[in-house]
């Protein structure tokens, strides 16, 4: 079983987690976008020649925990990203991602967005 999906079935919401750390600076990782509300980052196990992190900032566990009065928090993450995306040059596309609980293979219980690109993506997912 790959490694980040057996790490998904035994990660749970609750606690302090590596997006915490990165975003009060904790840990020092490579930043391409900052703002108030998110920060974004290469993944440090990139699944594609360019893989990086979208996090939101505000400490929610996961996408399904999400209110429906902070879509604007999701909205904002996504077009970040495809901003983000652009500026990287990935000109012939990239797939955005949210893992969401053990199925979905979410190991870090802190929202957060995958933008994969640079090389061809297949469908369907793993
Ligand atoms: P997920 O499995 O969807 O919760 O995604 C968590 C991601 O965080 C994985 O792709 C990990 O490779 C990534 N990750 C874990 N630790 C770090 C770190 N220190 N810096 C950057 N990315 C990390």
């Amino acid at each position: 079983m790959a490694d980040e999906i057996s790490k998904a079935q035994t990660a749970r919401p609750g606690g302090d987690t590596i997006c915490g750390k990165i975003i009060r600076k904790e840990i020092l990782v490579n930043i391409i976008y900052e703002d108030d509300q998110c920060i974004a980052f290469h993944d440090v196990a990139p699944e594609a020649p360019t893989h990086f992190l979208m996090v939101l900032k505000k400490a929610i566990s996961q996408l399904s925990e999400v209110e429906p009065a902070e879509d604007a928090l999701l909205g904002h993450l996504m077009i970040v990203g495809k901003k983000c995306a652009a500026d990287l040059g990935l000109v012939r596309g990239y797939r955005l991602v949210i893992n969401e609980g053990p199925d979905g293979g979410q190991s870090v219980y802190h929202p957060h967005l995958h933008v994969l690109g640079r090389r061809q993506l297949g469908w369907p997912p793993g």
